[in-house]
């Protein structure tokens, strides 16, 4: 047991003895953080830090897997939550706060006319797909990126366990700036789709013309454009990648960093479609809970009144410029690129001759993750991130570049392994 993590692991060791995976979120879990190198429990966060309960600090920039786009514990967003609290959370009637926060969704993101809550990103992108197929009477949808847990859509990946054959029949991948992979779904099956649903950009710009002529070809054939910004919402611009690209679509999902932590979801859309969920059974318990829509207001307000855009664009662009003249600097050009939207960039890592992706991956987690960064490879960027943290992220990647380029020219990366090599989730972007 390696020291610096030593009460994560011992926790670990308990939690997976009571909670099936020792965590409630994949992308939480020892399946992506390599065991002996690797934290698992958090102590406390605080603007763009976070400490594990080894007493370890980090520069944060997985950001509760972008969900933190103004930090941890914004002031802004603390009062508010703080005063709703004394008020009350859960009640048995709605509360205007529903009505506010829906207003401000409607004048931030161009294509929302009317808006309905749910509370994870995947509540949002199934209520969606209902509302799709009630609209067009159809079943089939095609999909494209990562849409949550729900069997119509993990059904289409490697992680299907459970999820019942004919439901998975009713959902077709296709390839991002591949329109053909997408007409050819029309193809098959013909007017028999419901729904288009699209997360508009994730590593890769999309190519000049590709949403519109997704939009396009969608329209044609009589189904319903849903765009998933569950992660691009509030963050590519305050309206969102619809805004940031200028392509509309006629629904849209929203999650993450609508609350910047607190449990929100939303669907947002056209008054036609979204008319229909007053008999589209989309509804909860926790629909209405107070204090994540008291932390929404706040962090639309802020998002709005302080620039939180630009500034995150802004810094993000040091961080792609930065990494990738670390990378020329040492010759890591064959296996490493950072793309992505200045939000929200990725270290892309290619397979090397004698390794794996994911061998090198392990390696650039342990080595980050021992000189006190958090990152799975993305730098999702919040407001409380400073320049200060940005000189930082690139002093590290510099040293732990210089690190792997003598590991693999020296051929003994995994010899450096302290733990066991990463195994792929699914891919799906
Ligand atoms: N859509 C996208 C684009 C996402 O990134 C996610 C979550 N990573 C979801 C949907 C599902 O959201 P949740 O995990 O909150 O259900």
């Amino acid at each position: 047991m390696s020291h610096r993590y030593k009460k994560s692991e011992h926790l670990l060791n308990e939690a997976l003895e009571l909670i099936p995976l020792g965590a409630q979120t994949f992308s939480k879990s020892k399946t992506q953080f390599p065991y002996g190198v690797s934290p698992y429990f958090v102590e406390r966060g605080d603007g763009s830090a976070v400490w594990d309960i080894d007493g370890n600090k980090y520069i944060d920039f997985i950001n509760a897997l972008a969900a933190i786009t103004l930090g941890y514990n914004d002031p802004d967003v603390t009062a508010a939550v703080s005063k709703q609290l004394l008020s009350g959370v859960t009640f048995s009637l709605s509360h205007p706060l529903e009505v506010q926060v829906a207003k401000e969704i409607i004048a931030m993101v161009p294509s929302a006319e009317m808006v309905r809550f749910g509370k994870n990103g995947s509540d949002a992108t199934t209520g969606a797909i209902r509302l799709a197929r009630a609209y067009t009477g159809r079943e089939h949808v095609a999909v494209c990126g990562y849409h949550g847990w729900h069997d119509w859509y993990i059904g289409t990946t490697a992680r299907n366990l459970g999820v019942p054959e004919t439901t998975q029949k009713l959902s077709h991948t296709f390839s991002y700036n591949d329109l053909d992979s997408l007409k050819k779904i029309f193809l098959t099956y013909p007017g028999q789709i419901a729904a288009v649903i699209m997360e508009p950009m994730s590593a890769e710009f999309p190519l000049p013309g590709f949403l519109e002529k997704v939009k396009e070809t969608t329209h044609k054939e009589g189904a319903v454009l849903i765009f998933d910004e569950v992660i691009t919402g509030f963050r590519f611009a305050k309206g969102g990648a619809q805004e940031y690209f200028g392509v509309m679509p006629d629904l849209t999902t929203l999650g993450k960093a609508l609350a910047n932590g607190y449990p929100l979801s939303a669907i947002a859309g056209r008054k036609e479609i979204m008319k229909l969920a007053e008999d589209v059974f989309f509804s909860f318990t926790f629909g209405g809970e107070a204090l994540s829509l008291a932390a929404a207001f706040a962090t639309l307000k802020k998002i709005q009144n302080c620039n939180v855009v630009d500034v995150i664009s802004k810094l993000g662009e040091k961080i792609i410029k930065g990494v990738n003249e670390l990378i020329i600097k040492h010759h890591l050009q064959a296996i490493l690129t950072c793309i992505g939207h200045p939000t929200r960039s990725f270290l892309i890592i290619k397979d090397h001759s004698a390794y794996s992706e994911w061998h090198i991956k392990s390696f650039l987690l342990q080595e980050m993750f021992a000189r006190g960064v958090l990152t799975l490879g993305t730098h999702n960027m919040s407001f409380a991130h400073q320049e200060s943290d940005v000189f930082n992220l690139l002093m590290i990647y510099d040293e732990v570049f210089a690190l792997l380029n003598t590991a693999l020219s020296s051929n003994s990366l995994e010899q450096q392994l302290r733990c066991n090599v990463l195994i792929p989730l699914f891919k799906v972007r």
